[in-house]
């Protein structure tokens, strides 16, 4: 058994679902289902005993302490946090909530279950933290890319509540010696991506006819990788990393965000051209760029490839392409995300919260 948290989110809920698809291992799914957590997500796991959903914080001491002793998990894989730039220049209260206290929250329950496990349990056991390369700040044009021994320089309150979070885990580690991992993976892309997020953003405005909003001249540099190959990175730390380390996950893909809207565009405009004839790239308009809005970001994967031998099976070309193709089979998907239907989910399907099957 494990237990993750956040498995109603964007990487979470693929997790989940690329964990089932190859394991027996069954796995408890704590998520608070805030705006970002999508039931619909796992709807093909509703009748599978596998899956067990609990809709919680994981600020709540005595819910993780309960589910912690109840199922007695082998490992901890900690997705949950709010993950939204924009949200947290406007909000950023609710990220040091759950990505600060949150974390302490989950970690001190982590250490105390952990401390009463068997010898051989808790050798065996792993708390691995999914955090993100904005930590490292932002990169001038010509400067390496981040590796593991990069300094911290977060440069948002999303950045900066995830560098947080990563320090408290790594003091977890060095102080009780709690087998912690830590991965910082670049900007992902793939299936239940939720479209407030550049690529599903700009793949729903374009078949709607809306404008494609890029932020200032589109010239942000970021580093892109599919999300299975996010979560085959993520299962390959559980089963070989060392604890205590941290391992930078990324594709080799740098691209700027301009760079990625016109892809899309072009994929778009041969799957699924405009009525009107246009190209979708004629819908692409530039909007006042974000406050402090980090210029580069680059990955060095070199550590998880050379000592963990994981790799990306996608290319930007293959994984972009599938998912385009994923939110054109899956327009439903996108609808009751934009029209707040997917939050009713629950008030639909049950009415207990302790009454959720998996
Ligand atoms: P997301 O916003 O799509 O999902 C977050 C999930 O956490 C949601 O299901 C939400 O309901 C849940 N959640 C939020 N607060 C909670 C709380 N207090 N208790 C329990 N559940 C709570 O995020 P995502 O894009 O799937 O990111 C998952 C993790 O991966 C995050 O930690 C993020 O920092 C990290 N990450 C994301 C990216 C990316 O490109 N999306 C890249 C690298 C790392």
């Amino acid at each position: 058994m494990i237990l993750v948290t956040g498995g109603a989110g964007f990487i979470g809920s693929n997790f989940v679902l690329d964990w089932l698809a190859q394991h027996d291992e069954p796995v408890v799914n704590l998520d608070k289902l805030t705006y970002a957590g999508n039931l619909n997500n796992l709807r093909s796991l509703q009748d599978d005993a596998r899956h067990v959903f609990v809709h919680g914080d994981i600020g709540d001491t005595d819910l993780v302490a309960s589910l912690l002793a109840a199922h007695r998990p082998r490992a901890i894989l900690h997705f949950a946090a709010e993950s939204h730039v924009d949200r947290s220049i406007h909000g950023p209260a609710a990220f040091v909530e759950t990505n600060i206290n949150g974390t302490f929250t989950l970690l001190q329950a982590a250490l105390k279950y952990w401390s009463g496990l068997e010898e051989a349990e808790k050798t065996a056991f792993r708390f691995l933290h999914v955090s993100t390369d904005e930590v490292y700040g932002s990169l001038g044009k010509d400067d390496p890319p981040f590796s593991e021994t990069t300094a911290y320089a977060p440069n948002s309150p999303y950045s900066a509540s995830k560098a947080a979070s990563d320090h408290l885990v790594r003091s977890y580690h060095h102080t009780y010696g709690l087998p912690t991992l830590t991965t910082n993976c670049s900007n992902n892309y793939g299936p239940y991506h939720f479209p407030e997020k550049l690529i599903p953003l700009m793949i729903a405005n374009a078949l709607v006819g809306k404008s494609l909003p890029v932020y200032g001249d589109g010239q942000q540099v970021r580093d892109w990788l599919y999300v299975g190959d996010h979560c085959a990175a993520i299962r390959r730390v559980l089963e070989a990393g060392k604890p205590g380390e941290t391992y930078n996950v990324g594709g080799w893909n740098e691209k700027a965000n301009l760079d990625v809207v016109h892809v899309l565009c072009d994929i778009l405009d041969a799957l699924s051209p405009a009525s009107n004839g246009n190209s979708y790239r004629t819908q692409i308009t530039h909007v006042t760029d974000r406050p402090g809005h980090d210029r580069r970001y680059a990955i060095d994967a070199r550590k998880i490839e050379r000592e963990l031998g994981w790799k990306p099976a996608e290319t930007f070309e293959t994984g972009i392409r599938k998912t385009v193709q994923w939110y054109l089979d899956n327009q439903a998907w996108v609808r009751d995300v934009q029209s707040g239907d997917y939050m009713h989910w629950l008030e639909r399907n049950y009415n207990q919260r302790d009454s959720l099957p998996g």
